[in-house]
């Protein structure tokens, strides 16, 4: 018997009332992704920033289901800037950061960047934590891979930790750097991701520091978690915050 994809019938389903108030246990505000990238936009709109002056750097996990909140970002602010990896860690670290910055506008009065660095999970139709309806799959799917592998990590990967650095570059990175953010295996999903938004904001405030200098560009951070429903991608904003003539500020919108 032809078994119909699972994607085929919950891709244009709506998350019921139900399954969103549920998942708004975890993040109480999600905003369509178009819709949030329009209100970055918007609001630094008002400080200087738009298309022509300013440098997109997109910090997101190499998942394909992230790729649309890339699209968003690319109509708004034009081609971007990569610096993510697994997770959406900033691993291309001072070296791409600095190669960014380098990239930025610079006929305009100051140099601009603005930066999106985002965790990502998904969510099944009845609300399954890290479940993910992908394209064409039978079966309901799993996001974001990398965090639920270091949910589950074991001291028998870690001894082969080497081969995993040698095979595997990018995970062993993830491993070296979540470990200080929280111990490895037997994790609770939500708790690993949170920990991982933690680390994107720590990496992010720390290589814009020591690689930008605001003498000269003004740049903006928004932070977040990408959400991944049946029925479309939403982001909860984090901290954001901005950087304007050296001046640091940091801007809610979750208010
Ligand atoms: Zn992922």
């Amino acid at each position: 018997m032809l078994v119909p994809a699972l994607s085929v019938l919950y891709m244009t389903a709506k998350v019921s009332t139900m399954v969103m108030t549920n998942i708004q246990q975890y993040f109480p505000n999600p905003t369509e992704e178009r819709a949030f990238v329009a209100k970055t936009a918007s609001t630094l709109a008002t400080l200087g920033f738009n298309s022509e002056n300013t440098l997109p750097v997109i910090s997101v996990c190499r998942d394909e289901i992230c790729s649309s909140f890339i699209n968003a970002i690319e109509t708004r602010w034009g081609k971007s800037f990569s610096l993510g990896g697994l997770a959406g860690l900033p691993f291309g670290g001072k070296m791409e950061m600095s190669v960014a910055h380098d990239h930025a506008p610079d006929i305009h009065d100051r140099k601009r960047l603005v930066i999106y660095g985002m965790v990502h999970i998904g969510f099944g139709p009845q609300g399954e934590v890290g479940g993910c309806v992908r394209p064409g799959m039978k079966e309901l799917n799993r996001a974001c891979g990398a965090l639920i592998a270091y949910s589950g990590y074991t001291k028998e990967e870690d001894k082969e930790l080497n081969k995993i650095f040698t095979d595997d570059g990018e995970y062993g990175l993830l491993i070296y750097r979540m470990e200080k953010a929280i111990k490895p295996g037997d994790n609770n999903l939500l708790e690993v991701t949170n920990a991982a938004l933690e680390v994107i904001q720590q990496d992010i405030d720390r290589l814009t520091s020591k690689v930008i200098d605001p003498d000269e560009t003004d740049y903006a951070v928004f932070t977040g978690t990408q959400i991944h429903l049946p029925d479309g991608n939403y982001v909860q904003a984090a901290d954001s915050w901005v950087v304007m003539n050296s001046q640091r500020q940091d801007i809610n919108f979750n208010s």
